[in-house]
């Protein structure tokens, strides 16, 4: 009777990593692609509804404790979905100084996107897979943003960590809600 159990788990833990490596092996092929990738120009914009005649070029600006604005400020109503840029692997999911409810994604080229004041998340676990336009979270103000409107502060990172000014990458770039529409009014 011990053995027989002793055998079933045995296979069980056998069976579990055989899934564990097939898994990961799947998922570097697909990461290691990503990581290849050049960086979308222009990039989508990741809230609905917003154009990029809508965008205000707040890079750089002087913030509290003499920091700088390392990103840009997308305004917009809360509980707007907020949707991955690129394709991507959630690297980090929760509270985070600062920024209040945050998601980071690793996209292509190792560039990594910061996702802040969100009101609410996406579906998504750390270490799941995105596609470009998944909802990964909702319009909010949390974090150093509460006394302000609700927006998305979006940040984007090199590989080697700097960041770099989201704006120019955005000009020209539409709201994937809006590309859905014209998709739709093109049939
Ligand atoms: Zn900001």
């Amino acid at each position: 009777m011990a053995r027989a159990r002793l055998l079933g788990l045995t296979l069980l833990i056998a069976f579990s990593l055989a899934g564990c490596r097939e898994a990961a092996v799947r998922y570097n092929t697909r990461y290691n692609t990503l990581l290849q990738e050049e960086l979308p120009r222009p990039l989508p914009i990741p809230v609905d509804g917003v154009t990029a005649s809508h965008l205000q070029n707040t890079w750089g600006s002087a913030r509290d404790g003499g920091r700088h604005h390392k990103g840009i400020d997308i305004f917009a109503p809360r509980n707007t979905p907020i949707r991955s840029a690129t394709a991507g692997i959630v690297e980090f999911k929760g509270m985070k100084g600062l920024g209040g409810q945050v998601v980071t994604i690793t996209g292509p080229g190792g560039y990594r996107f910061y996702y802040a004041h969100l009101e609410d998340f996406g579906l998504q676990e750390v270490g799941d897979w995105v596609e470009p336009g998944e909802v990964i979270g909702y319009v909010g103000n949390s974090g150093n943003a509460a006394i302000s409107s609700t927006h998305l502060h979006y940040g984007i990172y090199e590989p080697s960590g700097r960041a770099i000014n989201p704006y120019p990458l955005l000009r020209g770039g539409q709201p994937f809600s809006l590309v859905g529409e014209t998709q739709t009014a093109a049939k």
